[in-house]
């Protein structure tokens, strides 16, 4: 049966393999915005075994497909949203989590040149106290 991850890993030349499609269907729709430690230790507990490297070495084919967007935004680790969308982050000092951002009047994300230089890639990261651990303090 063919489902979507073994579609996407087909198309990016990823050989289609359990984990492999265990590391799409972690990712799909999810909005924690997880880093690869996130993600591997997650994997980690349906595959016993698997390596940090691969986790690593698909998620690093998966952004180079522009499958998912790397964001650095977190000053420890890099994080992984699969919401490849240009769009705004907020990141808590305090508990680390990423927060998506909807501005009413953005920033151009969609800009792709500007005096002259080309633009690849905008990233907009804001950061502070959310609002639950400024509650807590
Ligand atoms: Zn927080
Ligand atoms: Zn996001």
């Amino acid at each position: 049966m063919k489902d979507q991850t073994t579609i996407k890993l087909k198309e990016i030349g990823l050989k289609v393999t359990p984990q492999r499609q265990a590391i799409l269907k972690l990712l799909e729709g999810n909005q924690t915005h997880p880093s690869a430690e996130r993600i591997y230790s997650e994997i980690l507990r349906q595959f016993p075994g698997i390596s940090f490297a691969t986790v690593y070495n698909t998620l690093s084919k998966l952004v180079e497909a522009g499958e998912i967007q790397e964001l650095d935004i977190d000053p420890n680790k890099k994080r992984f949203d699969p919401c490849i969308k240009s769009h705004y982050h907020f990141y808590c000092k305090v508990c680390g989590k990423v927060f998506d951002i909807v501005f009413d009047n953005p920033f151009p994300l969609e800009i792709k040149r500007i005096d002259g230089h080309r633009v690849d890639a905008i990233q907009l990261n804001l950061k502070g106290v959310c609002k639950e651990c400024k509650r807590k303090r």
